[in-house]
């Protein structure tokens, strides 16, 4: 079945569907985007991910595409049209096609370009990896230094997933001043007992719409949050670790660096952690 794609008021074939060179997308990395996970044909935590779309929109002083209601019909349409049970949806915005190249932005009056596309993922929920966990590297965090705008801007996170592929691992956890930022495109987390410890909320990290769902599904089921910097030393002396993302969820993390965390295996709390978080998100996805 070919692919329907969403492009600035259409749906096409994916073949057809053209973005200009000109695009700031294209030539400056000047866009936004969201991945909305779907479980059974419905869109998990839709309303967070519209939120932070209009946050990192209004960052980088760029205009709504259209409105959240028009963004939920497009959402489901393209579920609809691709005949989706489970996936992703991405979405991007860019700052559009102003006809030529400038650093500076263009008027404001300049049309943003919006493009959807699904990604079929059966059994995304039933990852494998989520009963054996996932190795993960340390790699310096070269980044820029406004993470918590989720532009197109990924080639770091590129290169840092790469070197976990040469590692022979999962993904990398970034390094900055001895301290973990986060996953390459995940945020990460160690837990001690019925602690679960994270980074808390800055420039530095995304804010993960699946972190803030996790912290408040672990707090209503009397595990314990604290919200400060670790160290790739402590994280591999913790009893367990994690990572959270809209599509791989609730990741257990067992080896860090080629050491074992806890016993090397997954854990108690995390699988607990997806459970509820999967069981939460699933009765309330629109
Ligand atoms: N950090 C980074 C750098 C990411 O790319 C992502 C995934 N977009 C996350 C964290 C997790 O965010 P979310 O839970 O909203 O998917």
């Amino acid at each position: 079945m070919t692919r329907t794609v969403y492009l600035n008021g259409d749906y096409l074939p994916e073949t057809e569907a053209k973005v200009s060179i000109f695009d700031r997308g294209f030539l400056m990395s000047d866009g936004v985007y969201e991945v909305t996970s779907v479980l059974g044909g419905k869109l998990i935590d839709f309303a967070g991910h519209c939120a932070r779309l209009g946050r990192s929109l209004s960052e980088l002083g760029m205009a709504a595409p259209c409105s959240d209601a028009e963004l939920l019909a497009i959402h489901r349409e393209l579920v609809t049209l691709n005949d989706i049970t489970d996936g992703m949806i991405y979405l991007q915005v860019t700052r559009g096609n102003p006809g030529d190249r400038d650093f500076a932005y263009p008027p404001a009056d300049t049309k943003p370009t919006l493009v959807l596309f699904t990604q079929n993922k059966p059994g995304l929920a039933d990852a494998p990896a989520a009963k054996t966990g996932w190795k993960v590297i340390s790699v310096a965090d070269e980044r820029w230094g406004r993470r918590d705008i989720k532009t197109t801007q990924l080639l770091y996170p590129s290169m840092a997933k790469m070197m976990a592929k040469a590692a022979h691992v999962d993904d990398a956890w970034f390094v900055e001043d001895g301290m973990v930022t986060e996953g390459t495109s995940n945020n990460a987390y160690i837990v001690k007992g019925n602690r679960i410890i994270t980074r808390a909320l800055s420039h530095d990290i995304l804010h993960g719409i699946t972190r803030a769902a996790v912290l408040r599904f672990a707090a209503e089921a009397q595990m314990e949050v604290e919200e400060r910097n670790f160290t790739i030393a402590e994280a591999q002396q913790a009893d367990e670790a994690f990572v959270t993302s809209a599509s791989a969820f609730v990741m257990p993390v067992v080896e860090i660096d080629g050491a074992a965390v806890g016993t090397g295996a997954v854990g108690h709390l995390v699988p607990r952690l997806r459970e509820i978080y999967l069981e939460e998100m699933a009765k309330a996805a629109i």
